[in-house]
């Protein structure tokens, strides 16, 4: 792919991995084009990013309290530059879902194999999903560069899990509320990340002992079981944190009862990952086995690996 000639070898790792993903599930073919696309848009922005620094003591208090370390600061987030990755982000949606793009897999993803009928079909209904998409992330730009939809607020409410506003905004306006929520959070991950490495190395973020994330309060991602030892850490997927959590207790309820928790496997892949399901709370959480914490950018990769563990997961009833 002549696309990756001229990125940093971090980026082109990640896109080599999502050829290869993409080789292998062509389901994924929209999800993995967007990524694609938007991993560069992504690297850059947190470049120039300004960092943000707590002192020490302050950090440690507020871990030690419960507080999550960005939650209530006044953080240097620039609206313009924000504003902008999230334009763009929007246009790789558009992009990625122009009928013509997905017919043809202009991508450049799926050179390998011959597609079976079912695939065909699979692909065609994903274009056309991804051409309701690409309209749906059309509207929401012109409404931001009209200035009916306001990004700031958004961006606040998101860093406090309050999707009321996102919801009512969305009514208002009828936009596509899941959408314009994924494309507001991934706009503030560059964000996010650079803060975030910000205090790795400073801050110890394994006193904490709660399933959000101890830099960003973010859901956990999933769940790693790292390196020769095995210790058990939860990934945050927005900022990329990384914290050690006990292995049997369920990361959203706190729940330690051995007989509520359970795992899942898919035949095959019973050393690589699992679910941990919670019956205390109906929550599931990915667990990855990994020699080394993934590193960031490659988090949404194994997130997207891993579909079909959703998929098994939300048969069962349990939810993310
Ligand atoms: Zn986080
Ligand atoms: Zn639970």
């Amino acid at each position: 792919m002549t696309r990756t000639a001229t990125l940093d070898p971090q980026t082109t790792a990640v896109i080599n991995r999502l050829n290869h993903l993409a080789g292998q599930k062509p389901e994924l073919a929209e999800p993995i084009a967007f990524y694609q696309a938007a991993l560069p848009l992504l690297r850059q922005a947190q470049a120039g990013v300004e960092p943000f620094a707590l002192p020490l003591e302050t950090a440690r208090n507020k871990l030690a309290a419960g507080i999550p370390l960005l939650l209530g600061e006044d953080l240097p987030l620039d609206p313009d530059r924000t504003r902008d990755l999230f334009s763009r982000l929007c246009r790789v949606v558009e992009e990625v879902g122009r009928p013509a793009r997905s017919s043809k897999n202009g991508w450049g993803l799926f050179s390998r194999g011959q597609p079976d009928s079912a695939k065909l079909l699979q692909q065609a209904h994903n274009g056309n999903e991804a051409a309701l998409r690409a309209a749906a992330a059309g509207q929401i730009r012109r409404a931001v560069e009209q200035k009916q939809l306001h990004l700031l607020p958004i961006w606040s409410a998101l860093a406090v899990g309050d999707y009321f506003l996102i919801e009512q905004t969305t009514r208002d306006l009828k936009l596509e509320a899941e959408l314009l929520r994924t494309l507001a959070q991934t706009s503030l991950k560059p964000a996010l990340r650079a803060w975030a490495a910000g205090f790795k190395g400073k801050v110890d973020l394994n006193e904490w002992r709660r399933g959000q994330c101890p830099v960003c309060g973010s859901p956990a991602a999933l769940a790693e079981i790292q390196g020769k030892e095995g210790a058990r850490h939860l990934r945050c997927g927005m900022c990329g944190a990384d914290w050690s959590y006990p292995r049997l207790k369920c990361a959203f309820c706190a729940h330690e009862n051995y007989r509520s928790l359970g795992y899942l496997t898919v035949e095959g892949e019973e050393e690589k990952y699992s679910l941990q399901t919670c019956d205390a709370c109906r929550h599931y959480l990915k667990v990855v086995v990994t020699f080394e914490p993934t590193p960031v950018d490659l988090l949404p990769v194994e997130d997207l690996a891993t579909l079909h563990l959703d998929l098994i997961a939300a048969e069962r009833g349990y939810s993310r």
